[in-house]
């Protein structure tokens, strides 16, 4: 997608800090960390959000999780715990409309919506 940051990012026309990369997955740490460890974990398929996954391309979502515990075990933060967010839609808070998970550690996080 031409206008999309995350695939701008995936294609190198925008910088980042990559912290994870294999054939189907990128993470990078985000620009407005909200804790020590921020990392944006994204297919490197264009998919805008959740409700734009199909039985063809929802594997990716395996990929992202597999692709979060190495990340975790690598940052260090796998024993302590982290957290796994992802926004879908306006309501949700969604501002990037390519999919993505935040990985967040390194604080003791407080209140949980569930
Ligand atoms: P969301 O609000 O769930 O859509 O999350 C989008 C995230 O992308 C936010 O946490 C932003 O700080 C992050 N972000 C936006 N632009 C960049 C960028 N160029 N590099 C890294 N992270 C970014
Ligand atoms: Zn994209």
């Amino acid at each position: 997608m031409a206008d999309c940051i995350f695939c701008m990012i995936n294609e190198r026309k925008i910088p980042s800090t990559i912290v994870y990369e294999d054939d189907k997955v990128l993470a990078f740490n985000d620009i407005n960390p909200v804790a020590p460890v921020h990392v944006v974990i994204i297919p490197k398929e264009h998919i805008a959000n959740v409700n734009e996954l199909t039985q063809e391309n929802a594997a990716v979502l395996g990929d992202i999780h597999m692709a979060a515990k190495k990340i975790a075990a690598k940052l260090g933060v796998a024993d302590k715990g982290y957290r796994l967010i992802n926004n879908c839609g306006a309501d949700a808070g969604q501002t990037v409309f390519h999919l993505h998970y935040h990985l967040i550690a390194g604080i003791k996080m407080g209140a949980k919506i569930v």
